[in-house]
């Protein structure tokens, strides 16, 4: 049990983060894949970037706020040699957003220099940095990984690779964590498998292979690798000059894939999971088209992340399909609002309707979620004063009534729309004709569990592992 009190401030800046991971061993060009790695899982982290790679005695480390593709000029990808590299996006919306928590964190220690970079979140980081800083250990940043780069430091174990299974009995939750040393790179990923770690390879004209790992396989695509399979719950791989090892560092748990990575967070044209995300978010709309159907004009998809459902709805319904919202994709975090009043300025910044498609229609609007049901109420309004006659919203989820503990941001239970009101009270909120849910059944259909592998714990309330709510609660309740 933590010994934080109630209300006392925790030393980390937010407990959910949402992040990519890449890693790349055995190519002369480690650095420049790293960056295009990077830049195909951009979308999982906008904060922060930074990449290490290492030359076979040195560790070489940079890491900035901003966009990977800023970051990264030529002058300074020239400025990290090496045949091997870890990258990291991060993302944040609140809370310390400073470099310092920036990844890869890196280390100098008893073995060697470490850098790491995590996606994930770690339950028990609270009552381990406790632990840790009783015992003298000083801590650099505000993250939840630098807990982990303290374990391996005060390991007993003589090698880095035991160092490593001894921090990764020690953490709980869900983590897929890349590590680099001078002359090597080892990943691993938690015993639920909540967070997605794919493995590819890559040729190299005239050398061996180069084996790649991201959080997504749309890193691959762009980079010419071929995916070759998952690094498993409760895995480790080590590869460095002696080749490759891979070996469980503990008895796998049953998988708790995280089916919100398919529902939102990756993007469709990735294999997550080892199932290709477009085709469930097509399937999850279809299964909403058979459960929610309603008689209607037009399917509206809120690009980007209800298109591949709305595709599906339509193509279940017969209804035809139209893009009537455009999405402008250059905000950028740096974007100065004018001082001048507008109203719902920050919808219209990145959603414009195309009044022709929309005028006297009856609309199916189709998105993926409802968070706070803000947003929604912004994009209902703008499609009714474009000349909508009725507003139908389909949500491709379940409700999400409870918060993510596993690396995915959410807002605490008290915001979430859905956990204090019934669909019919939303319904109101977000000023909708109708509004319907995808179901749990539907849902687990959709992303082809059938062997009950996935993590549901946002839309059930019932949590795969020990959770510390509220920094001071341990509760385990109950699988998915
Ligand atoms: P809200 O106004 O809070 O209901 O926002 C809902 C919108 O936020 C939906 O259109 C989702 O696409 C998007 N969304 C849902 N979950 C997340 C998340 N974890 N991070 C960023 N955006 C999200
Ligand atoms: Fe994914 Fe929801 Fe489980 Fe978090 S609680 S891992 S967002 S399914």
């Amino acid at each position: 049990m933590s010994s934080w009190e109630a209300g006392e401030e925790t030393p980390f800046d937010k407990l959910h983060e949402e992040c990519g991971v890449f890693a790349i061993y055995g190519h002369q060009e480690a650095a420049n894949l790293a960056y295009l790695g990077l830049f195909a899982l951009q979308h999982r982290g906008q904060e922060s970037a930074g990449i290490a790679t290492g030359d076979g005695r040195k560790i070489h480390s940079i890491r900035q706020m901003g966009h990977v593709a800023d970051i990264f000029t030529p002058d300074v990808l020239n400025q990290l040699p090496g045949d091997h590299a870890i990258g990291h996006t991060r993302y944040s919306t609140s809370g310390d957003t400073v470099l310092r928590n920036a990844q890869p964190l890196s280390v100098t220690c008893s073995k060697g220099q470490v850098a790491v970079a995590h996606n994930g979140n770690l339950t028990n980081a609270i009552e381990l940095r406790r632990e840790l800083e009783e015992d003298g250990s000083i801590f650099q940043s505000t993250s939840d990984t630098e807990v982990v780069l303290h374990l391996v430091a005060r390991s007993r174990e003589r090698t880095l690779a035991g160092a490593l299974r001894d921090a990764l009995l020690q953490i709980e939750g869900a983590f897929s964590l890349v590590f680099l040393a001078e002359d090597r790179v080892i990943v691993a990923r938690d015993p639920h498998g909540f967070r997605p770690l794919a493995m590819g390879q890559l040729e190299v004209s005239g050398g061996p292979t180069a084996t790649v790992f991201a959080s997504e396989t749309c890193a691959f695509d762009l980079i010419g690798a071929t995916y070759v399979g998952d690094v498993k719950p409760g895995e480790m791989v080590i590869i460095g000059p002696e080749g490759m090892t891979r070996e469980f560092y503990t008895t796998p748990d049953t998988p708790a894939h995280c089916s919100f990575e398919h529902v939102y967070f990756s993007r469709p044209d990735s294999i997550v999971f080892g199932k290709t995300v477009a085709e469930s978010r097509e399937r999850m709309g279809r299964r909403l088209a058979l459960e929610h159907p309603v008689e209607a004009d037009v399917v509206v998809p809120v690009p980007d992340s209800g298109v591949s459902a709305a595709i599906g709805y339509s193509a279940e319904s017969g209804i035809p399909y139209r893009q009537a919202l455009i999405r402008n994709h250059y905000v950028g975090r740096t974007f100065i609002e004018p001082s001048q009043a507008i109203r719902d300025f920050g919808v219209k910044l990145k959603l414009n309707p195309v009044r022709h498609l929309l005028e006297g229609k009856r609309v199916v609007l189709v998105d993926d979620s409802i968070v706070r049901g803000t947003t929604s109420r912004k994009i209902v309004r703008m499609v009714r004063n474009a000349g909508a006659r009725e507003v139908h919203l389909r949500i491709s989820c379940p409700p999400t009534i409870s918060p993510c503990y596993y690396g995915v941001d959410t807002p605490s239970q008290n915001e979430l729309i859905a956990a204090n009101h019934s669909i019919k009270e939303i319904e109101e909120f977000v000023e909708a004709d109708s509004l319907a849910y995808l179901s749990l059944d539907g849902l687990r259909d959709s992303v082809r569990d059938q062997d009950r592998h996935f993590c549901y714990a946002c839309y059930t309330g019932r949590y795969p592992t020990l959770v510390q709510i509220d920094e001071i609660v341990l509760a385990k309740t109950g699988c998915c």
